[in-house]
């Protein structure tokens, strides 16, 4: 049977064609490839490696071909329909840069080889080309190439990295409809009120309130918060020591309870970049005039003193003293609001005191009177670590605010 044989053999030979065919099919989709753009006004296309070799295609400048071989100076490419070989040197390689998607992802030494190290989310790396599954890329922070699956990595940076930034109103402000004073006013701010910043348009900052409202405010009227006590010299001075053990509780010494306070504060104070100064940092006896020599000659911006109070077993509530109500009325004003605020106690006003460590003090000063230690309920509540906490925070906030504007 010559005809069926002939038949038999003609399909034999196209199964052949076609099982090679699908082998370079896939051999060209695993191989090395990457991305290059076109250097040259004109680039000539040719069927194969040399310039004897006819134009199969013509390439433009700017145009991006995808590279997957080199050889001798000719590179092979495609570029839509068009394949064949180009010149080396009027290409050049590009790169992109991709963003980690994993939340930890392989750094291999090969397509599948071994693990080099791992790139957490959001890890930025320049991509130079791929296998068709694997990405060759450069990661800065292990300063070296290497390899990584191509399904964790995304030209999208991920919105988890991008932080939101805040600014702090300076005073009780007018938030508007748009960027100027001729726009409606929405409602009114207060000071100290965190806002996240969305934009900027002359000189106008576009915000939204922690209640969610989006409007404008004059850039006049706010700042970065993590300015306002960077830099600023805050001594904090835990009353009594020593043999001075000041009043006394049922179980605590006002003196110990003071220097709590003052630790607790010290650390938030120092978080927010201010140069803390302790009159004393252990149960030692200092005068009322070294602790005033303390504030003086570090030129501090603020001094607070921290005590406990006495006065009969039903006694309740702070209060701060000033003496000058020029130079320390606002001080003490803002750490009292504040120490009401977050210690919920009886609001006993800032006040006027005639006290060594304020009178004689030429910066800034405040004395805090923050409970009743003759009160056995008000000790109780007074040296919990929550109370201390709450003190410390008020205090805190209270100077954040007097500083907001300073
Ligand atoms: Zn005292």
């Amino acid at each position: 049977m010559k005809v069926a044989s002939f038949g038999k053999l003609l399909l034999s030979i196209m199964v052949f064609l076609a099982f090679l065919f699908s082998f370079q099919a896939d051999r060209t989709q695993a191989a090395y490839s990457f991305q290059a753009k076109v250097n040259a006004d004109v680039l000539n296309v040719r069927s194969q490696p040399g310039t004897s070799y006819s134009i199969v295609g013509k390439l433009k400048e700017s145009q991006v071909v995808t590279v997957y071989e080199q050889k001798n100076g000719w590179s092979r490419i495609v570029y839509g329909t068009v394949k064949g070989w180009v010149a080396t040197q009027y290409i050049s390689a590009t790169t992109w840069t991709g963003y980690v998607t994993a939340t930890n992802l392989n750094f291999r030494s090969a397509p599948g080889g071994s693990v080099l190290g791992t790139l957490p989310k959001g890890t930025a790396v320049t991509v130079h080309g791929n296998d068709g599954t694997w990405l060759k890329v450069y990661a800065t922070t292990l300063g070296k190439t290497g390899w990584v699956s191509g399904s964790y990595v995304s030209k999208q940076k991920p919105a988890t990295t991008t932080t939101v930034s805040k600014v702090v109103l300076k005073a009780n402000s007018n938030i508007r409809k748009g960027p100027g004073t001729s726009y409606a006013i929405l409602y009114t701010e207060k000071a100290g009120t965190f806002m996240d910043k969305l934009g900027e348009s002359n000189g106008w900052v576009k915000v939204k309130s922690p209640t969610g409202i989006i409007g404008w405010v004059s850039g006049t009227l706010v700042r970065d918060p993590n300015s306002v006590l960077k830099g600023k010299v805050i001594v904090l001075d835990p009353g009594h020591g020593g043999y001075d053990s000041g009043t006394r509780g049922v179980t605590y010494l006002e003196k110990t309870l003071t220097l709590r306070t003052a630790l607790e504060l010290k650390p938030l104070l120092e978080r927010a970049g201010a140069k803390v100064i302790l009159t004393r940092s252990s149960d030692s006896y200092i005068s009322l005039a070294q602790r005033v020599n303390v504030s003086n000659n570090n030129k501090a911006q603020a001094f607070i003193s921290l005590h406990y109070n006495a006065y009969s077993s039903t006694s309740t509530g702070v209060m701060t003293f000033y003496y000058n109500s020029s130079k320390d009325a606002a001080l003490a004003g803002l750490i009292q609001s504040n120490l009401v605020a977050t210690t919920q106690l009886r609001n006993m006003g800032s006040r006027y005191g005639n006290y060594h460590v304020l009178r004689e003090n030429r910066q800034p000063a405040a004395l805090v009177e923050l409970g009743f230690l003759s009160n056995p309920n008000e000790e109780k509540l007074i040296a919990t670590t929550t109370y201390q906490k709450k003190a410390a925070n008020g205090i805190y906030n209270g100077l954040f605010h007097y500083f907001l504007t300073r």
